[in-house]
């Protein structure tokens, strides 16, 4: 089936007790046992699995083609488990440019553990190659990257990775499995922050990882899901189920605004560079076109000058929002280097948007005017 169709239908049935299109929240924390002490739902405790959360992770577990999925109280949550997974000596590749947080993780909790990680451009598949060691088992991606949006070849690392019997993660957040499936490209594991396009409305925070496979890495995973628990309410896992059912259609409009902004700024004189995978100037513009079914909803661009005046040009913004995250109807904007502080890496005048659902014109307009010229 379609992705369209996945997304309305997939964990989604009519409520048999009452007969409820909407699924009900199911707030219970237990469940009851049959008189033999069996539990005839497979439903113990909320922690262990919840009917919200069931039907949350068979959503997405079919939208990203997967065996199974596990759904956590944030992204970063999901990540923790992943990490956790492996062992103190065992060695992670992750991406020198990518989420801040999964950086931080590994720098700052993950090192004091033993879990030793070499921070690679992912975008140069032979320093990839070379970065590899007898005790590496995970390669971390993430594409397009945060905040300048380099686009890591999944099918080429995937492969590289399966050669060595590495297992491959890669944090989709940014794509959503409308425009990239990193299953099919040959991942192993895909990691979302639902707090983002997923959730789509800027009112849930959550995480997923969604597994090719449900092995015995897998039923580590599902331990610490359920065992270290951080999982996310009901409400919360309803409020993403809501979210998905209009994914691929809000994707698309956010993508297509996205491109009109995109060369918008790519044709302002005050404009020094414009990061997005459809310009033919994106150094990875071929790869995005082979791997991205469309160039997505975020875009990073650098005005002329310093820092102050990037902060100037985003003051002066009626319509978008001055604020962290991604993904919901309203257009955001960043800049990066304020918020990751003096170790970042985010060129000084960069300024991140996330491009709402708003029209697009009404979008170049404010940029226009907040740009002056
Ligand atoms: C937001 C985000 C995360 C972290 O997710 P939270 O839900 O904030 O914990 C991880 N990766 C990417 C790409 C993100 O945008």
């Amino acid at each position: 089936m379609h992705l369209e169709t996945l997304a309305v239908h997939a964990g989604h049935h009519v409520d048999q007790s009452t007969g409820a299109v909407t699924p009900p929240i199911h707030l219970s924390t237990t469940f009851e046992r049959a008189p033999d002490g069996s539990f005839p739902h497979g439903l113990i405790y909320t922690r262990d699995g919840n009917p919200n959360r069931r039907a949350l992770e068979a959503s997405l577990a079919a939208l990203e083609g997967g065996a199974v999925a596990a759904v956590f109280s944030s992204g970063m949550a999901a990540t923790n488990a992943v990490f956790q997974s492996l062992g103190p000596g065992d060695h992670v590749l992750a991406p020198e440019v990518a989420y801040y947080g999964t950086g931080k993780l590994l720098r700052e909790v993950f090192a004091a553990w033993g879990l030793r990680a070499t921070f690679v451009d992912m975008t140069n598949v032979d320093a990839v190659r070379a970065a590899f060691r007898p005790e590496t088992r995970l390669l971390w991606m993430e594409t397009p990257s945060n905040p300048t949006l380099a686009i890591t070849d999944i099918a080429a690392l995937s492969s590289l990775a399966r050669e060595r019997g590495v297992r491959t993660v890669v944090d989709n957040t940014w794509c959503s499995p409308v425009i990239t499936q990193p299953i099919a490209l040959g991942a192993d594991v895909v990691m979302h922050s639902t707090t983002k396009y997923l959730g789509g409305h800027s009112d849930t925070l959550g995480g997923a990882l969604i597994a090719r496979e449900d092995d015995a890495w897998w039923q580590r995973i599902h331990l610490l899901q359920v065992t270290a628990g951080a999982v996310p309410s009901p409400f919360e896992c309803w409020l993403v189920m809501r979210g998905i059912r209009s994914l691929p259609w809000r994707v698309r409009a956010h993508s297509a605004n996205a491109e009109h902004v995109a060369r918008f700024l790519a044709s302002h004189p005050a404009v020094a560079r414009v990061h997005y995978p459809a310009l033919d100037t994106h150094p990875g513009a071929d790869v995005a076109r082979r791997q991205m079914a469309m160039p997505g909803g975020m875009l990073s661009f650098e005005p002329r000058g310093d820092a102050r005046n990037a902060l100037a040009v985003a003051a002066r913004l009626k319509l978008f929002t001055r604020a962290t995250s991604l993904g919901g109807p309203e257009s955001l904007i960043e800049h990066r280097a304020s918020v990751e502080g003096p170790t970042t890496r985010a060129p000084e005048a960069l300024l991140r948007v996330s491009v709402g659902l708003e029209h697009h014109e009404d979008l170049v307009a404010d940029l226009a005017a907040a740009l002056g010229g």
